[in-house]
């Protein structure tokens, strides 16, 4: 009803390559406005700080109707799926009171600065630096960091008003333990921001340099060299906010498409159809599965693994459907499968690579024995790098 009566008469998907990215900032956050206005801003927040106090079920509810109304992915889902929820579990009031509200209400975009160029399926990796600007006997929150290393892979950060930011603040403990979290204004001097041109032809992508960029110690979230804990609470958000297809491919769409090009529609391309259908429906099951075991209070374990792999799968073969299916027309003109083609390889990145998810799969449901992970006790300066 709600959605029916107040969507956007125009929507631009982030990621597509001809994005007027003028028209994307100023439609996405007048949404993000009406849904704020609505109590529909951010649903799994508390009603405290302006969010709808609804839980992981109703969440998955509410994504699946926002795709059914073409309004998936979102600029603001850094923010609310992943910043906001981290800030809630380890931040402080003050804090909490300065980042939500106009997170929420759609003022301010965030972006998320984690991989590095060294660091990304094995995060804890990650090597920019954080050094305490000061007498180290100073109390908290009267000094600065000073922030030196690069960021990549950054989505969205060339619009961004702040980042959740990983840094290493010691290296002389093991790596998951020396590293801290960081909420960094984007435009603080030394933050220099180069967008990544993509095959696809967009630009949604960069790279993030920090030079000696001074960040005030009351930025910081949760305790020096505590930052792992609280980018587990950021990932875990992001897993949930990836499930399903997530508005990326709608079976009905590459139907409608086969049935208006019969005349392609041969043994092979019939057959894939089939199990492409199959493994959609799969996916559908397995997040219904998920529903459930939330509804039962049971946090979902290796499904979310299965599932990024089913997408990324998906993706890829319906891309491939939707070509064979235009034909030559499909090397002559630029169009949704083209686009789906040359965007589907990252789904098999993104948010933990097919390899990774499917060595949680081999871990947690084959209960194969779990990877040598020889440098997990070991000081981070003493890890051997090339
Ligand atoms: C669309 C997209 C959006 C993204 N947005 C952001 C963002 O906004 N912010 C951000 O911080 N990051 C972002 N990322 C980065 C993403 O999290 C990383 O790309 C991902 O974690 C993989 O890291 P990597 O690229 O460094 O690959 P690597 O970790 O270097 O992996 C290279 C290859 O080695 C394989 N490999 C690595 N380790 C193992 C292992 N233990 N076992 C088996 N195989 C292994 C991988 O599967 C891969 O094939 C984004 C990526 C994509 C594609």
């Amino acid at each position: 009803m709600f959605l029916e009566a107040h969507k956007p008469a125009r929507w631009q998907h982030p990621f597509d390559d001809d994005v007027d990215e003028h028209a994307l900032l100023v439609g996405s956050k007048a949404w993000q406005r009406t849904l704020h206005q609505n109590g529909w801003g951010a649903i799994l927040w508390p009603k405290e700080f302006g969010g709808r106090g609804l839980g992981p079920i109703e969440a998955i509810i509410w994504n699946q109707e926002l795709v059914r109304f073409g309004l998936g992915q979102s600029i603001f889902v850094v923010g609310t799926a992943m910043a906001g929820p981290t800030i809630i579990a380890h931040g402080t009031p003050e804090q909490k009171s300065r980042y939500l509200e106009p997170l929420a209400r759609g003022d301010e975009i965030w972006c998320q600065l984690f991989s590095e160029p060294g660091a990304g399926s094995d995060l804890a990796a990650l090597s920019a630096r954080a050094v305490k600007d000061g007498d180290p006997r100073q109390p908290a929150g009267t000094f600065d960091w000073v922030v030196s290393g690069q960021k990549t892979w950054c989505s969205g950060a060339h619009y961004a008003d702040f980042g959740i930011l990983l840094a290493r603040s010691d290296p002389s403990v093991p790596k998951h333990a020396g590293i801290t979290y960081f909420l960094l204004d984007m435009r603080a001097p030394g933050v220099e921001i180069r967008p990544l041109r993509q095959m696809s032809g967009g630009s949604h992508f960069n790279d993030v340099f920090l030079n000696e960029v001074r960040i005030p110690d009351a930025n910081r979230l949760g305790p020096a060299g505590a930052g792992w804990g609280a980018a587990m609470t950021t990932l875990l958000n992001e897993r949930m906010a990836l499930g399903g297809t997530g508005g990326f491919f709608s079976f009905d769409e590459l139907a409608a498409f086969a049935r208006a090009h019969r005349e392609r529609l041969d043994g092979v391309t019939r057959d894939q159809l089939a199990r492409l259908y199959t493994w959609n429906k799969t996916l559908d099951l397995l997040n219904a599965r998920v529903v459930s075991k939330l509804g039962r209070g049971v946090i979902p374990d290796a499904e979310s693994s299965v599932m990024k792999l089913a997408l990324g799968r998906i993706l890829t073969l319906g891309a491939e459907l939707g070509l064979r299916l235009a034909g030559p027309d499909a090397l002559l003109r630029r169009g949704h499968w083209q686009h789906q083609f040359l965007t589907a390889p990252s789904m098999h990145i993104a948010g933990g690579t097919d390899e990774i998810q499917k060595n949680v799969v081999a871990e947690r449901v084959l209960g194969l024995p779990r990877e040598p992970r020889r440098d997990r006790d070991v000081p981070f300066d003493e890890i051997p790098r090339s």
